[in-house]
């Protein structure tokens, strides 16, 4: 998070320094972060910042395998992912890991 918000103010500082209203971030499902911690630590970290009383907006990122039997793409909750059409298992993951500064709202 800490990273997150970091890039966050050093977008607002550059954009002019005004005060955020809106941070989108991408979360995949398999990145270990939970928003609620997410929204806590944001909330400790925010106060005297541009980003304070910000709204935090969370897109969920599903996780995205790739099947090198088929040659596809498919999605699951689970690290332990099968491929739905050949039912192996795939070792190569494609998303769902990321967390990322998908957007910033400054005036
Ligand atoms: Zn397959």
């Amino acid at each position: 998070m800490q990273s997150a918000l970091g890039l966050a103010l050093k977008q607002t500082r550059e954009a002019g320094g005004g005060r955020v209203h809106v941070i989108r971030l991408r979360i995949g499902v398999l990145s270990g972060v939970v928003p609620d911690a997410l929204e806590f630590a944001f909330g400790a970290l925010a106060p005297g910042t541009p980003a304070e009383g910000a709204r935090l907006v969370i897109e969920s990122v599903p996780a995205r395998f790739w099947c090198e039997a088929c040659a596809r793409e498919f999605q699951s909750e689970d690290l332990l992912a099968e491929c739905p059409d050949c039912h192996r298992a795939s070792g190569e993951l494609r998303a769902g890991r990321e967390m990322e500064l998908a957007s910033l709202e400054i005036d």
